[in-house]
């Protein structure tokens, strides 16, 4: 009996992607694929170049921004949009809302099922729903002790 890997569907998504772009299935990019799909929350380059460095695995910073690309490209991952401070990602397959402080701009999330809208039933003329990503304003626990008042 064969044990499936947790990862056992994007690692062949990767596979399909990476051989129908004629790229190479570097170990490197599996490396890098099963630790973004590991991260707990959002992360930049540095989160997995820091967490591949403590599993003892040496990859250059360079690599990991390309493979982001790649598995951004393969929808695998993807960019949040919303946060104009840095690049980050996450795993495309997660569902779940994002709270953000409009003062610090900190981003928490919450599992929201009532968020999950079916795309298949969305019709919005000269445009093609991929995913929905949600995103709720506000102020957080912090900065509000700090006494940053809701206007
Ligand atoms: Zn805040
Ligand atoms: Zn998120």
């Amino acid at each position: 009996m064969q044990n499936l890997h947790p990862h056992h569907k994007e690692v062949e998504m990767f596979t399909t992607f990476l051989t129908s772009r004629r790229l190479r299935k570097t170990p490197e990019r599996f490396e890098i694929l099963h630790c973004a799909l590991d991260y707990k929350g959002h992360f930049d380059a540095d989160c997995l170049y820091h967490s591949l460095e403590e599993k003892g695995y040496h990859v250059s910073k360079a690599t990991i921004y390309s493979t982001i690309e790649l598995l951004c490209s393969s929808g695998i991952i993807r960019r949040l949009l919303f946060d104009t401070h840095q690049a980050r990602y996450e795993r495309a397959s997660l569902t779940h809302c994002h709270l953000i402080c409009t003062e610090c701009g900190e981003i928490n999330e919450i599992n929201l099922e009532e968020v999950d809208i079916s795309l298949a039933d969305m019709k919005i003329p000269y445009f093609t729903p991929v995913y929905v990503s949600t995103c709720i304003y506000g102020i957080c626990d912090k900065c509000r002790k700090m006494g940053k008042v809701i206007k």
